[in-house]
This record gives structure tokens, sequence and C-alpha cells, in this order.
């Protein structure tokens, strides 16, 4: 169920329809220190991703390597209902290897603030103009989708970031990226950059946000309020550093809070989750919102009775409308109603006098920090109903 107040702050928006998702786990996320995936294991989460009804997947920057070069062709050529893209610096040469890769499209960058451009490009303001106009037409007279992104854009003067996306427009980009490169902004920045990007050109706009504040995905949510039209976003949120928008939570906040469904067959998040975790060795935190272990798992007595009365009490979504599941968990905070449903569960009559019982046994287990598994109840269950009628307890000693 829907915050009243969420409701009337979204009608006020005008909202698109859909919101392109352009995910970046095989690029970015791959980038995290210490992560590289396989082609075979690119190619299933590409697979995943499109079966989850991604309209773009980033499938990798080819120069970096050969392996890489070869994954990215692999995915390219496996038929998906998604567009392959991949990312080229704002380099003749990297456009030629997109090419060889057969995809649909790149996404080419250069850096533009200060910083970057005096630290480590060391070129002047004139000389990335030229290097952008003349890439971005070099990649459309070769029939490729382009976007380009402003790397560092969010801490770029707009006076020069103006000229910037400009002449991308002018040379025949197809999108526009804002990229938060080093994740510095606020929900508040994020609608005025974009504003005032739309006020520039006429291309639709993404947005690519880092989580260096723990702002990535609402910053990116921001942008989509004042017209931003796709959205950059890793499963898991792995990626450089602090990593990107997780692409769980923004499907799931454009579809529960937004309203926005394009028809994301979101059921796969949970697998998809599973696998980028396994194959990149990054675990999800146990609290992590939408795929994360405890997401959907309950224990304190009071929220227990209320989910199994009703479950949108304490549950913002259906666990199975993202592929999990509801998990009662028992330990110190365990109250009466849980015990019955475990009882029911195992076929035990949940009589008051063996309730009681066994919640006090598992309220001392918790105490004791013992985990209550499932093994662990069914040992308690079978300790209290031997233990009937008969003085002595042997098993719980
Ligand atoms: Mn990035």
């Amino acid at each position: 169920m829907q915050s009243p107040y969420v409701r009337e702050a979204v009608r006020e928006m005008n909202l698109p329809d859909e919101v392109i998702i352009y995910d970046t786990t095989l690029r970015d996320g791959e980038q995290t220190p210490g992560v590289s995936f396989t082609p075979e294991q690119k190619l299933e989460i590409a697979h995943l991703l499109d079966e989850l009804g991604v309209q773009q997947i980033e499938a990798g920057f080819p120069v970096v390597s050969e392996g890489e070069w070869g994954a990215v062709r692999m995915v390219a050529s496996e038929g998906l209902d998604a567009d392959v893209l991949c990312l080229a610096r704002t380099l003749r040469g990297d456009v030629d290897a997109a090419l060889d890769c057969d995809v649909d499209g790149v996404i080419t960058f250069i850096a533009t603030s200060e910083l970057h451009l005096k630290y480590k490009l060391r070129m002047s303001r004139e000389e990335v103009l030229e290097r952008i106009a003349d890439t971005v037409e070099y990649a459309k007279d070769h029939g490729l989708w382009v976007a380009f992104s402003a790397e560092d854009g969010t801490r770029t003067e707009f006076e020069f970031l103006k000229r910037v996306y400009r002449t991308a427009e002018e040379c025949g980009a197809d999108r526009v990226h804002a990229t938060d490169t080093v994740g510095v902004m606020i929900p508040a920045a994020m609608r005025l950059f974009v504003t005032k990007i739309r006020e520039i050109v006429n291309l639709p706009i993404g947005v690519h946000c880092h989580d260096d504040f723990g702002m990535a995905v609402a910053n990116s949510l921001a942008a989509v309020e004042v017209g931003a039209q796709a959205i950059s976003t890793t499963v898991n949120g792995i990626g450089e550093r602090a990593g990107n928008a997780a692409l769980e939570e923004v499907i799931m906040a454009l579809k529960k809070l937004y309203g926005i469904d394009p028809g994301f067959n979101t059921e796969v998040l949970a697998e998809l989750s599973r696998k980028v975790s396994e194959y990149s060795g990054i675990d999800v935190p146990p609290n992590k919102a939408v795929v994360g272990e405890n997401a959907f798992r309950h224990e304190s007595g009071i929220h227990v009775a209320a989910v199994l009365e009703e479950p949108r009490t304490y549950e913002p979504m259906d666990p199975n409308e993202v592929g999990m599941d509801r998990k009662i968990v028992l330990g110190k905070h365990t109250g009466r109603k849980a015990v019955v449903a475990k009882l029911e569960e195992l076929g035990v009559e949940p009589e008051e006098e063996i309730v009681e019982e066994v919640l006090r046994r598992i309220k001392a287990l918790g105490d004791r920090r013992v985990r209550v598994t499932d093994s662990k109840l069914e040992e308690v269950v079978r300790n209290v109903l031997g233990s009937r009628g008969d003085r002595d307890d042997p098993g719980n000693r």
C-alpha cells in the first residue's frame, strides 16, 4: 500500500510511462576492485537481465582486453531483446572496437571537469570539444546508436557543460548522460542539474550515479522526477568504490513508489542478485533492500503476529514479486503466534501447553544466542512432546 504522501507528491510530477534501464553490471559493475566475470558468466547475467526486461545492457569496455572484447561480442551476438551497448572513450579506435563487437550502440565518454582536464587528461576545453565532435560523428557515420557521457559532469561548470552537450547533440548523439562519477550529488541538486540540461538540449537524458554518500538510487530517481528518461544501474549496486545505483532498488521504487512499470519481470530479481553475488564474490548484506536475506524476515512477536494476519502490515512489497520468500525466524523476540504457525507447519497440534513450553525454550535459546534453525526447532518440539507426562527431560538440560 502506497503512502498517501507519496501518492500526492507523485501526482504533482510529470512522470513518464517508461524509464529505460541501461544496466552496467557487466561494465561498471565489473570494474569493482577484484571482480572479473568470465565471458560465460557475462552471458548468463545478460540473459537474466534480458528476462527481467532491461532495455539496454552495457556489456563491457572492449578495448580493455582481448577477453573483454570477446565477451562483449558474445553478448552482442546472442540475439537478446535488449539492445547491447559498450563503452568507448572519445577515440575512433574505441568506436572501431565496438563496431568489431557488433554492438547496437556505444556510450562514449570524456571527462569535462576542470579537475579531470588538468590532472588526468591534460587537455584544453577546445581539445575536449573536438574529440567529442569527432567521435560522435564517426560513430554515427558507422551506424551506431550513440549516447554521450560527460564524465564528472556534476562537478563541471555549466557554461562549459552547455557547449559539451550541444556539441554532442549537433554531431548526432541520440542521448546525453548526466554523470555523477564520484557520487557527490543530493536529490535537490540532481533535479536542478537535469532541469538545466533539458533547457539546453533536445535529447533524452540518462543518469549514471555513484553511491559514495549512499544516494545513488535517490539521485537517479530525483532525475526522473524532472524528466530524465534513462537510469544506469548495476545488480546489487556493485561498481567502482561504493558502487552504483542498485538495479533491484531502482526497479522496485519505480514500480511501487512512482507507479512506473513498463512490465519488468521482477520475479527474476532474487536469482539475478544471487548469480551476480556468486560470480563477483561480493556478498549481499543481509539488510540490503529488496534482495537481502533479511528483507522479508520477521522475528519480533509483534511483527510476526501482524504479518501472519496481513503481510502488508510490515511488508511494503510482496516477497514473491521479487522472487523472495517470507521467513519467520525464531529467537528471543518470538511470540506465541509464530510458534503456533511453526507447529502447524510441522503437523503438530498447537495445544496451549505445548506452545507455551516451546516458546519458553526458544526464548531461552535466543537469550543464549543460539540460532533457532528449523532443525533446532524440530528438536525442541520433539523434546517437549517427549517430556509430556515425563518429569525427567534428558533432552533439554
Ligand atoms: Mn561509473
